[in-house]
């Protein structure tokens, strides 16, 4: 098995969230979880052999935040985007096929699945193949958000309509997640200031918000299927820096390492 059990990458992730993005922008206070009992990982720890996949084990909790978002692009059987909102000690979860639109003329298909753990929100890696959700897993956004119009996400989810702001890297500005008949959502961009007309955002920003890798460089890094991987990937890539990649000589000694990387 020469998938890693925790991602050496691990210690990268949200220790700069707080520098980088100021979530006092956004209202918190009405943020703090008062029905954490509703929400299950049962489902998500069912789905999973934790001895053979390095996802999160099934652990409930709330982030420092307590409102992060995180958007995961994974090549699984179909590419698609995991749309993850936390609530209740867990992130609430959509696949959605297109990815999340910045053009508010563009509706996506948000297909509801399984709550995730929130330690799920840094996880990016591969998922070994034969396991469920078998394929790459690339953090493509996250920051935090806050709803609109409600103090209580999960009341207005069981309602089948959530309007929330997010502040992302790449995703900004005011969203709709509308259910139109059981776990089948739609996920629209408001029009606002941060609105981009005529963009796909997928096509634009493709990279790793963590690392600045491609799907295929994290399966290579990460002992995946790099052909499959690079069937997600645009096939003209932007430019970009300050591109992370796993040294393959440090790997071992990094992995067994107490001390992490930072
Ligand atoms: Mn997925």
């Amino acid at each position: 098995m020469s998938v890693p059990l925790r991602n050496p990458l691990r210690p990268l992730r949200f220790k700069n969230l707080a520098n980088e993005l100021n979530p006092r922008q956004l209202e918190t206070s009405n943020l703090k979880p008062e029905t954490i009992h509703m929400a299950s990982l049962s489902d998500y720890k069912k789905k999973r052999r934790f001895n053979k996949t390095p996802e999160p084990g099934p652990e409930k909790k709330t982030s420092e935040f307590g409102n992060i978002f995180v958007v995961q692009k994974h090549r699984a059987t179909q590419l698609h985007y995991d749309f993850r909102l936390e609530a209740d000690g867990v992130l609430k979860s959509w696949a959605v096929p297109k990815g999340p639109p910045m053009d508010p003329k563009v509706k996506r298909l948000a297909m509801q699945v399984e709550d995730h753990p929130v330690d799920y929100a840094d996880f990016e890696g591969v998922i070994p193949e034969g396991e469920y959700g078998g394929g790459t897993v690339m953090v493509w956004d996250y920051g935090v958000y806050a709803p609109e119009n409600t103090n209580n996400v999960s009341r207005a989810l069981a309602k089948g309509e959530l309007k929330f702001t997010v502040l992302g890297k790449k995703l900004q500005g005011s969203f709709v997640l509308v259910r139109t008949r059981e776990r089948q959502w739609l996920l629209m961009k408001h029009r606002d200031q941060y609105a981009k007309d005529g963009e796909d955002i997928t096509e634009t920003q493709p990279y790793s918000v963590l690392t600045k890798r491609t799907l295929a460089e994290i399966a290579e890094d990460e002992g995946g299927d790099v052909k499959k991987a690079a069937t997600g990937d645009p096939k003209k890539l932007p430019p970009r820096r300050g591109i992370i990649r796993r040294k393959k000589s440090a790997k071992k000694k990094v992995w067994h390492s107490n001390k992490g990387a930072g």
